[in-house]
């Protein structure tokens, strides 16, 4: 027998937390965020930036990007259950008041929308690539980007770490297979330093993508094998099942071919991107040290300049 929705919230351990971080807007894992909780993704955000590489362009992105470009990226070869597509009404003032009375009859004005030529980004290094292909080849030694947007993916969830709309940092590389590696490793140890710091358990390993479908499998075994993601697991609580709050990708020449990003010597660009669920790395923090800050470990509220 599965539990009813209220009793699974009863049973649900982050429960207790979730009303000081969270309010309801009617929606599975679309929440608006309290004070409290976007104080801490501030210092998250701030511990992250400390980090960074001097020579980062940085770029922040709008939820939505364009529809041509995630479509020629592959996405909907990989993960078309999970996209997001902007729909509008479009046609004649007839037309669209038409649509829109149709809703106080009782009726579906949403048969009449049609797609747009925007997505809501489900990453946020995916409009990087081309941007960069567009101006001419990339330099010796490669490029560095600090990157964000609010992401959006269709997996609703009661848990608190399965947002609808949740927000991911992302520092990508560009540059030769060496250059892609020695940064995704030289991130991955110093994952581990950010773990110890904040305070929270964690596992790194190899991951997979949910890619869809049975072919979808196959591309997920073939990930693994030539681990081409980690990532950063955290435990929410002891004997929870841990959660992905960093992820560690080589995309290998997969955008350098799809959008025609080359080195000087000619030979397609590596691309590669450590990424940082700022509200996966939030919810950890609270549900590890809980919702009174003060009560933080001293070190924690240290590194966080809490
Ligand atoms: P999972 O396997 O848990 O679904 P993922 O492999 O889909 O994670 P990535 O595609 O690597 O995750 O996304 C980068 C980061 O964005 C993840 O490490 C995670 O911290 C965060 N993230 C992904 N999906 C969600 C979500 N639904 N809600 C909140 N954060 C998310
Ligand atoms: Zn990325
Ligand atoms: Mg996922």
């Amino acid at each position: 027998m599965t539990a009813s929705p209220a009793e699974a919230q009863v049973k649900d351990p982050l429960a207790p937390i979730a009303g000081a971080l969270f309010r309801e807007m009617g929606v599975d894992g679309v929440y608006a965020r309290s004070a409290l909780y976007e104080g801490v993704i501030e210092k998250l955000t701030a511990f992250i930036t400390s980090h960074r590489d001097p020579s980062a362009e940085v770029l922040r992105f709008p939820p939505v990007m364009s529809r041509k470009q995630l479509e020629k990226s592959g996405y909907l070869d990989s993960f078309p259950n999970l996209l997001g597509c902007v729909c509008a009404l479009h046609g004649t003032e007839a037309q669209i008041r038409g649509a829109a009375e149709r809703y106080k009859t009782g009726g579906d004005w949403t048969t009449s929308l049609a797609a747009a030529d925007l997505v809501l980004s489900p990453a946020a290094c995916y409009p990087v690539y081309p941007m960069v292909a567009a101006r001419g080849a990339v330099p010796a030694g490669g490029l560095i980007f600090d990157v964000a947007a609010d992401c959006f993916r269709r997996e609703p969830s009661r848990s608190l770490d399965r947002l609808q709309s949740f927000r991911m940092r992302e520092y990508v590389r560009i540059g030769t297979p060496e250059e892609i590696r020695a940064f995704r490793d030289g991130w991955m140890n110093r994952a581990k330093g950010f773990a110890d710091q904040l305070g929270l358990p964690y596992a790194l390993d190899v991951a997979s993508d949910p890619f869809f479908g049975r072919v979808g499998q196959m591309m997920a075994v073939s990930q693994v094998q030539n681990a081409l993601k980690f990532e950063l697991l955290i435990p929410y609580y002891p004997g929870a099942k841990p959660t992905a709050c960093m992820s560690f990708n080589y995309h290998q020449d997969h955008f350098g071919e799809v959008w025609g990003l080359h080195t000087e010597s000619r030979e397609h660009a590596h691309t590669g991107c450590v990424a940082f669920g700022m509200d996966r790395l939030a919810v950890a923090m609270f549900a590890n040290h809980g919702v009174d800050l003060a009560r933080w470990p001293a070190s924690v509220r240290r590194a966080l300049a809490l």
